[in-house]
């Protein structure tokens, strides 16, 4: 789970190109599951904008991603539990598919904070940022 508070501190010599890290263990674009399939959207809190993004969302892209869970789930697998990679990420490219429509949590977290730098570390990208996370 991508982690909310903000970091303690922060490098610039880092890229998302190829990268993608932080969205390789969550399974759905964070917090759109719980909303959609959980029933969550009526008490969800909104603080972040999460819900008013997924609101303004295409309604075939909320239309496929809505299908995405419910396979998903018939199949029995919980693709935030199991660490999955987000349905969103592209394998190719490890960018976001729909980046204009990510959720709040997405768009708080900063590329070249500890935690950013963290993930990246996890999945041995960018071994050669060994000094800045000294
Ligand atoms: S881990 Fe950092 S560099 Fe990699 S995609 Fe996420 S924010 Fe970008
Ligand atoms: S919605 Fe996009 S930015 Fe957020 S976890 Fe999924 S691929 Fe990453």
């Amino acid at each position: 789970m991508i982690p909310i508070s903000l970091p303690v501190r922060s490098t610039t010599d880092v890229s998302c190109e190829g990268c993608g890290a932080c969205c390789r263990t969550m399974g759905y674009p964070v917090g759109y599951y719980a909303i959609i399939n959980q029933g969550y959207s009526l008490a969800w809190p909104d603080d972040d904008g999460t819900l008013t993004i997924m609101r303004r969302m295409p309604k075939q892209l909320f239309t496929e991603l809505r299908r995405q869970m419910r396979i998903n789930d018939a199949a029995g697998i919980d693709r935030g539990s199991r660490d999955l990679p987000c349905v969103w990420l592209d394998p190719q490219t490890m960018r976001c598919k729909h980046y204009e429509y990510r959720p709040g949590i997405c768009r708080d977290f900063e590329v070249g904070t500890r935690f950013c730098l963290d993930w990246r570390k996890t999945f041995s990208v960018g071994a050669d940022l060994a000094k800045a996370t000294a």
